[in-house]
């Protein structure tokens, strides 16, 4: 069985109609979000409607969580917070539901899902290295376990008895006799200093995982941001990659 990695679109409807394009080449079995459809970007209805048409298999982000009025104990920077009150302000009333109702975490048997960390889902912590990967592998005992929330793709293996690896993520080979936690990267928004789409797919037939990068019209993403009055800090970290 062939599944998708979607995570942190951010409103970015280019980046997004870019990779939903690719995954057709991909022809996978399903398609897994994993969180932050919303934020940052110009088209946050766009991406919901979108994401409604591609999948059910849906966890919340903590933009989501705040965008949809839940209490959250995240911190949002100044851009942030000056995004999330222009996403409030344009999300219709059926989208703040859907969002709403999104679960923080999903137990897909072999599977993990979560935005953030499987302990604590709502306190938005990240992953960042071997040692938040090894805390985290602690804490659940499923062989995969699929992130986001750094915007950075990432893959953490970690043998029984052994200290956390971190791989490059590229293409992958999934040992049966490691764990795993892999972080498809962001579709909307990357930080890795790659400004390309990211997703990853997951082979489960040849053990395989790959992370995928696209090319989208992002001057046509930063023009919309700009537009809608966006702090333009926004617009411009969309080229870099950070
Ligand atoms: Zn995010």
């Amino acid at each position: 069985m062939k599944t998708a990695f979607l995570s942190d679109v951010h409103g970015n409807l280019e980046a997004f109609t870019a990779v939903c394009s690719s995954i057709k080449n991909e022809q996978v079995d399903r398609i897994i979000f994993l969180g932050d459809i919303v934020g940052y970007g110009a088209n946050p209805n766009e991406c919901i409607d979108q994401l409604q048409k591609l999948t059910n298999h849906v966890v919340a982000g903590n933009h989501d969580w705040a965008a949809a009025g839940m209490p959250s104990t995240h911190n949002f920077n100044s851009w942030a917070g000056a995004a999330l009150a222009w996403t409030c302000a344009q999300l219709t009333q059926d989208n703040k539901l859907f969002l709403r109702a999104l679960p923080l975490i999903r137990d897909m048997h072999e599977l993990l899902c979560v935005h953030a960390t499987p302990y604590m889902p709502d306190a938005w912590r990240y992953v960042f290295n071997a040692l938040d990967a090894e805390a985290a592998f602690a804490t659940f005992s499923h062989r995969l376990c699929f992130i986001a929330h750094t915007h950075c793709p990432a893959i953490f293996k970690k043998a029984e008895g052994a200290a956390v690896v971190q791989e490059l993520p590229a293409v992958v080979t999934l040992h049966s006799y490691c764990r795993y936690i892999i972080n498809c990267g962001s579709i909307g928004q990357p930080r890795d200093g790659d400004p390309r789409a990211s997703y990853g797919v997951y082979d489960s037939s040849a053990n395989r995982y790959y992370c995928i990068r696209i090319e989208y019209d992002l001057v046509s993403a930063q023009r919309k941001v700009r537009r809608a009055g966006l702090p333009d800090f926004l617009a411009h970290r969309l080229s870099v990659g950070r």
